[in-house]
């Protein structure tokens, strides 16, 4: 947990966020600015800054990402309509909230 991390306060519970989906290692909740008819984000617990700080020990959080992200297209409907996954890496990659987090987009 990073004091003045805007995702560290979601994924400890501190706000009215509400989560789709929980586990041990992530959260997923939707856009609060949707760029798509379905715009979540899944969320490890893990305070991480991008993708450039991943270590060998993330591996596990990234593949559980992906693979959540996967069942949330099912549950939201839109696995065979097609939808993209995406993380914006650092200021030049769009990235605004400086914790790891993988964009599900779709329903187009
Ligand atoms: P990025 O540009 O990849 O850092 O994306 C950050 C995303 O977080 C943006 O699409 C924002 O709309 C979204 N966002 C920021 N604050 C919140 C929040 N409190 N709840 C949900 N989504 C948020
Ligand atoms: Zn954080």
């Amino acid at each position: 947990m990073k004091d003045d991390c805007q995702f560290c306060k979601i994924v400890n519970g501190d706000t009215s966020t509400q989560f789709l989906y929980e586990n041990d290692t992530l959260v997923v909740f939707k856009d609060i600015n949707p760029h798509a008819p379905v715009h979540l984000l899944i969320v490890p617990k893990k305070h991480i800054r991008s993708i450039n700080d991943l270590t060998q020990d993330d591996k596990n959080i990234v593949s559980e990402m992906i693979t959540i992200a996967r069942d949330m297209a099912k549950k939201e409907s839109i696995s065979s309509s097609g939808y993209k996954l995406f993380f914006n890496v650092e200021r030049g990659g769009g990235q605004i909230i400086f914790h790891l987090h993988l964009h599900l987009v779709g329903g187009w």
